[in-house]
């Protein structure tokens, strides 16, 4: 499996699996089937909302870890918005028709801004956005990467420098927390992702909502453009923007047309992309 695995069609099913970090973004339909045995290394869950699209999922990956042949002991984390009722029916739904799950599900509150640390170097930062009149959470994987060599150490020998780390000396510039990854399906308003420049400057990688390729065909108030998109991207700084929850409307073709003159810096997905270049 590569570094980022997504599934994406606006309406039919929606998620996006970090595998460096084992955390999952939104659990559409079809994804235990795209996990098989591999279903067991997805640690962390992260929860957008609770559209069908996002959500419908969530059943089958469960149903899998009980049932396949492998660790079915270990824990998963859930994140989501507790006070959304929907979740918790699901929930119930999910508790009453397993009797038995062999492994514990921590069912954790998450909300705005709170920061979950998901690796030895890496945490999740919960950010909302309009979705419609509803508020989805969209949320961002910072990275803490070590400082670089201060300049003007930068011409000395590795002994050199080791001598001056032993007598105290701080060569190196300090620890940064870089975006690595952007999440944000669904979401309706750009100025809500520009009003985040804080925690998103420069992010490497952008799982955007570009429900609509034409900006005439906007007949859905709840999510955005592809126009959008690319005017969000470019303000923000960010290295690659997968655009993806695309409408059914648009065939495999016209996708096909879009990604043949498009920005290097941009990509159509609808249905299935993995790409090993972001760690
Ligand atoms: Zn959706
Ligand atoms: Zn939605």
């Amino acid at each position: 499996m590569k570094s980022i695995t997504l599934f994406s069609i606006g309406g039919t099913s929606s998620w996006c699996y970090h595998k460096p970090s084992r955390t999952l973004f939104d659990c559409g339909e079809g994804v235990s089937l795209y996990f098989e045995k591999e279903i067991y290394a997805v640690k962390n869950i992260f929860l957008s909302h609770s559209h069908g699209d996002h959500l419908g999922g969530l059943f089958g990956i469960i149903n899998t870890r009980a049932y396949s042949m492998g660790d079915n002991k270990k824990e998963l984390n859930i994140y989501y918005d507790k006070r959304n009722p929907y979740f918790e029916q699901f929930f119930e739904y999910i508790d009453r028709t397993f009797r038995n799950i062999p492994f514990k599900i921590n069912k954790i509150h998450i909300k705005p801004f709170d920061e979950v640390q998901i690796t030895v170097d890496e945490k999740v930062i919960c950010l909302p956005v309009s979705h419609g009149k509803f508020k989805a959470h969209s949320y961002v994987i910072h990275k803490n990467v070590k400082g670089k060599l201060k300049p003007e150490y930068a011409g000395l020998k590795p002994d050199e420098i080791g001598k001056l780390v032993h007598s105290g000396v701080k060569v190196q510039q300090p620890n940064r927390n870089v975006p690595v990854l952007y999440y944000s399906l669904d979401s309706s308003n750009p100025l809500d992702i520009i009003g985040y420049k804080s925690y998103l400057d420069g992010c490497k990688l952008w799982i955007a909502d570009s429900t609509f390729l034409n900006k005439n065909d906007r007949d859905d108030p709840t999510h955005m453009t592809m126009e959008e998109c690319k005017n969000v991207a470019k303000n923000l700084n960010f290295g690659f923007t997968i655009l993806c929850h695309v409408s059914n409307r648009y065939n495999d073709e016209f996708v096909k047309q879009i990604n043949n003159t498009i920005e290097p810096e941009f990509v159509v997905v609808k249905g299935y992309y993995e790409n090993d270049n972001f760690n």
